[in-house]
């Protein structure tokens, strides 16, 4: 339920709404707006009998929200939420993201070469994963932490802010540390206590749709992250399990619009675990945009013959600079621009 205040209600009346609703035994979210102040109800797990609060002065409507999310619909907030990364990097405005990078941290030259060579071609953010969710045990399970003091050296190198994956709450805290963005994978979408864990922290978060999770279930993931507090989430698109084994998965870009409409969340789409195959990552990235992604996170490796993971579908470098040409144009179609990456950000002019 969301209580929307008249404009110009005072103080008192707000925190009166609020007084009710915790007496009706729910938690109040005030939410003060530029025209006017709403307070949402949380809580509750069905329809709230509204006839307490309606009558309290200063109230100009009561809404419920359809949805069995909240916080993350649009019924909720209209207006698109816009995350800030490190840098100034905006995800959710008119400007698309390309965070690129390896699948894995794998050494210091691999993963500073691979910062270098996506931040030349003009990518806004730096991916690889230190902490790795894999389907085998046997397979490479990432450098843990000594992962995350490379990202931070490839950081410093490039200015690119960090986005790499936490798998528990202990690696999250860790992660927090050193990254701009914690990236929740597939596999972990549905790990309640590890959303619970990055909504307290408060760090962006990168929430990526299980592998054979609806629309209804990604946005009910990313409402605990925000029902603990933090705000700055973005939804990721990477494809769910079909019956079709052509492609790794089904890269599902209806989910694009049809997010877009539900939640004010921004949303990217990954186009590497989309596909599975290197030589459709390319376009199915320029559709992603085409479609009106907020940005897209694709996987490059310096030699991705020699990558511990996911090197079939990781682009070489002078595949990812082609892909980068053509995303421009395809932004710039589409009225939208692509992120510069902060490094290359004109210095700002001095006046005096
Ligand atoms: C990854 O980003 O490398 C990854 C493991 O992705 P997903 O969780 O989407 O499978
Ligand atoms: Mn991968």
């Amino acid at each position: 339920m969301l209580v929307v205040m008249h404009h110009g209600a005072s103080a008192e009346e707000v925190e009166a709404v609020c007084r009710t609703i915790r007496e009706m035994g729910y938690q109040p979210v005030p939410m003060p707006g530029e025209q006017r102040t709403a307070v949402g109800l949380i809580g509750n797990d069905g329809p709230v009998d509204d006839s307490q609060v309606v009558c309290l002065s200063g109230v100009a409507q009561v809404m419920h929200v359809s949805k069995p999310y909240k916080q993350v619909s649009r019924e909720w907030k209209a207006e698109t939420t816009v995350v800030e990364l490190a840098n100034g990097v905006r995800v959710g405005g008119p400007e698309v993201v390309v965070i690129a990078g390896p699948c894995s941290v794998e050494s210091e030259q691999q993963i500073v070469s691979a910062a270098r060579a996506v931040s030349a071609a003009g990518a806004t953010a730096l991916r690889g994963g230190a902490f790795k969710p894999r389907s085998s045990p046997y397979s490479f399970q990432g450098l843990g932490k000594r992962g995350l003091e490379l990202l931070a050296l490839a950081r410093q190198e490039t200015g690119l802010p960090i986005v790499t994956e936490a798998m528990d709450e202990a690696g999250a805290e860790l992660v927090a540390e050193h990254a701009d963005c914690i990236q929740i994978g597939a596999r972990s979408m549905q790990n309640y206590s590890l959303l619970r864990a990055v909504g307290r922290l408060g760090k962006p978060v990168l929430l990526k749709r299980g592998m054979a999770a609806t629309i209804t279930d990604l946005l009910l993931s990313a409402e605990y992250i925000l029902a603990a507090g933090n705000p700055r989430v973005i939804l990721c698109e990477r494809g769910v399990r079909t019956f079709d084994s052509a492609a790794r998965n089904m890269f599902d870009l209806n989910a694009i619009p049809i997010v877009q409409r539900l939640s004010h969340l921004p949303i990217i789409a990954d186009p590497s675990h989309g596909t599975g195959l290197r030589d459709k990552v390319t376009p199915m990235a320029r559709a992603a945009v085409a479609a009106g992604a907020d940005g897209i996170i694709v996987e490059v490796h310096p030699n991705p013959d020699r990558a511990l993971s996911d090197g079939s579908q990781s682009l070489f470098p002078d595949q990812f600079a082609h892909l980068m040409e053509a995303l421009r144009l395809i932004a710039g179609a589409i009225d939208r621009s692509i992120a510069q990456s902060p490094s290359r950000a004109e210095p700002e002019v001095v006046r005096g």
